[in-house]
């Protein structure tokens, strides 16, 4: 557990409301995941944390714990959005094959936002960077 998602939580929204029991429980499972698990995932460990807890409270207890920064939500088109629990900004690569997605950190990345945002003509934000491809696993050369 990480000092500052603890800070975050007490100075949290709701002048310094605690997390509910669920969104707490939602919150440790995510930071217990050394991946990057769907909220079908966290659904699952959230259950044999708290055997009453529901999907949709799950998925709301997750939507709101992004909204407040304390994780973070890779979306990916069509497939289903993944967890993170570094909320700092980092780089990603994506097994195609598997899934299987893992962090990388590429100082460059954050260089190219003036250039991205020019091209877009988008004000920016921030960048981040998926690689795609196979992971050493799947890979057969
Ligand atoms: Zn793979
Ligand atoms: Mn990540």
């Amino acid at each position: 557990m990480r000092n500052q998602s603890e800070e975050q939580i007490r100075a949290g929204r709701g002048g310094g409301t605690a997390l509910t029991q669920q969104r707490k429980v939602v919150l440790e499972v995510v930071q217990a995941s050394a991946g990057h698990p769907t909220a079908a995932e966290v659904f699952e460990a959230a259950r044999k944390l708290l055997p009453k807890i529901s999907y949709a409270t799950v998925y709301n207890s997750l939507r709101y714990l992004k909204e407040a920064g304390l994780v973070h939500e890779i979306t990916f088109g069509n497939s289903a959005s993944r967890y993170d629990r570094e909320t700092e900004r980092h780089d990603h690569a994506i097994c195609k094959e598997c899934g299987e997605l893992v962090d990388f950190n590429l100082p460059e990345t954050s260089s190219l936002m003036l250039s991205a945002a020019e091209h877009s003509r988008f004000k920016p934000e921030s960048i981040h960077l998926t690689l795609v491809g196979l992971c050493p696993r799947c890979r057969t050369d």
